[in-house]
């Protein structure tokens, strides 16, 4: 522990200039330090009754050094001085040094109902304490009382579920099971698209940052819907006939089927365009192909005005995939699809060792249980949509903000040099993160030229902490 501590102090002083010299610092001069988080010339952050236990544990450098030297290259961060995040309580992080942020990112679209929320934290310990892992060749109440729990928030007859660990595994799930289900290889996604990284998802996928150069065979990718910066802006009905032309002229005529988001996520928060479901998932069935539903960012009550995404289109999928929100950081994802559909896996022997697992399931169920009790999703319609007004107040004032989308808790403001020519905002979004995050808050990056905020916060976040998001980036707008 003295160890611990004297090094700490090290790093800290080694630290000390740079921080003096970071951009931040310059404009503390001009103005006082909020005494609460010591941020300079930050708006206040709402109050938050809560202190984390002290940090003891190795400093942002170190871990650094670790990563580099211990863990895949491949690995990125967001900020010019990554966050070393020790502590997290509803809708807030806390760093090493005991600074407190507001989160606006939710682990990327995953923190449903707020970190380390108590029902959660005691469902996970007290399954955790009784038995963590047994797989399901033997019986178990958490997966067969969360799987009914799902269930019952689906509409029509998608009722069987299939748990996985993650999205990637339940979309090549899905996948697989749309191809065995009508025999058809060829599969349709949506542009822009992100559904994982596996072989199937990967070629499901639909941005060529994301796809390497490995076999992914029987994907077709259809013109996508952007009412923003589709050729037919968001008259959805004409997207679908791309889909109808693919189906005609790169297939058999018959498909699998066709996946996609109901807004893209990854691909910067894209609603698709209104029409575009309900023409494509005629067209699909007309072909043979079942229809997938990729929920796993935007299910889960996030929108607000629904539980899932798909229900906003009027559509009702064959198959529906989700992870992220259903375990508010717990790795689990799942599958739902009908009796009929299900029954293709039973043709060989079908596994998963960690796939509805007791801990997993049964931190699942409280999520479900959180969500229903603190009335979240109706706290993502009322305060996501009066954020989405006042981004929508921002773009006003900001020449820079060419676009303020998405619905709930899932928004997105895309950053462009020019309004007309749409010149993405890539230099310009880094900075904004950069000043943001020195005042306290944490939103997320994307969208194929990642000049796209996206903020998806945990669902409790409130009406103050929209005001002072807004505050924040409007402040670090204004210093471009
Ligand atoms: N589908 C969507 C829509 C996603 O956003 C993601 C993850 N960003 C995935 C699938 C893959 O999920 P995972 O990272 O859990 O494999």
């Amino acid at each position: 522990m003295q160890r611990l501590a004297s090094s700490r102090r090290l790093l800290q002083a080694a630290l000390a200039p740079v921080r003096a010299h970071s951009s931040l610092s310059a404009a503390a001069a001009t103005v006082a330090p909020a005494p609460e988080n010591g941020f300079a010339a930050a708006p206040k952050m709402p109050p938050f009754d809560y202190t984390p236990p002290p940090y003891e544990g190795p400093l942002a450098e170190e871990i650094l050094r670790k990563r580099a030297e211990f863990l895949s290259p491949s690995l990125f961060h967001f900020y010019d001085r990554p966050l070393n995040i020790v502590d997290g309580k509803m809708q807030y992080l806390f760093d090493e040094d005991g600074r407190r942020y507001l989160d606006a990112f939710g682990g990327i679209a995953t923190v449903s109902c707020g970190h380390c929320h108590p029902d959660i934290v005691e469902a996970i310990v007290n399954q955790a304490k009784r038995i963590q892992h047994s797989t399901v060749l033997y019986l178990n109440n958490a997966i067969s009382d969360f799987a009914e729990a799902l269930a019952s928030k689906m509409p029509g007859d998608l009722k069987v579920v299939f748990f996985t660990n993650s999205g990637t595994e339940a979309n090549e799930l899905a996948l697989m099971i749309a191809r065995l289900y009508t025999g058809c290889h060829d599969i349709i996604s949506v542009r822009n698209g992100y559904h994982g990284n596996a072989a199937g998802t990967m070629g499901a996928t639909a941005q060529s940052n994301w796809k390497f150069n490995v076999v992914q065979t029987g994907v077709h990718h259809a013109s996508n819907p952007d009412p923003y910066r589709g050729a037919f802006g968001s008259d959805g009905e004409k997207y679908a006939r791309d889909v109808e032309e693919i189906i005609d002229f790169g297939t058999t005529g018959r498909v699998g089927g066709f996946i996609s988001e109901a807004i893209q996520g990854v691909g910067g928060i894209v609603e698709l365009a209104p029409g575009y479901l309900p023409a494509v998932y005629n067209t699909v069935r007309k072909a043979g192909g079942l229809c997938i539903a990729d929920e796993v960012q935007v299910g889960v009550a996030r929108t607000g005005s629904h539980f899932w995404g798909f229900e906003a289109h009027g559509v009702i999928p064959d198959i529906v995939t989700m992870a992220k929100g259903i375990g508010n950081g717990i790795p689990i994802g799942a599958v739902v699809t009908t009796p009929e559909i299900a029954q293709v896996l039973t043709r060989r022997s079908y596994f998963n060792t960690f796939g509805g697992n007791p801990v997993s399931t049964a931190g699942g169920h409280a999520v479900l249980k959180v969500l229903e009790k603190e009335k979240l999703q109706e706290n993502a319609f009322v305060v996501g949509s009066y954020l989405k007004e006042r981004l929508d107040m921002l773009k006003e004032k900001h020449e820079i903000i060419g676009d303020v989308r998405g619905r709930g808790f899932l928004l997105g403001v895309e950053l462009v040099t020019d309004r007309q020519k749409k010149t993405p905002a890539r230099a310009e979004i880094a900075q904004v993160m950069n000043h943001m995050k020195d005042m306290g808050v944490l939103v997320g990056k994307g969208g194929f030229y990642g000049n796209v905020f996206r903020v998806t916060p945990p669902l409790c976040f409130s009406k103050e902490d929209s005001d002072f998001l807004i505050d924040v980036m409007d402040i670090a707008l204004s210093k471009l």
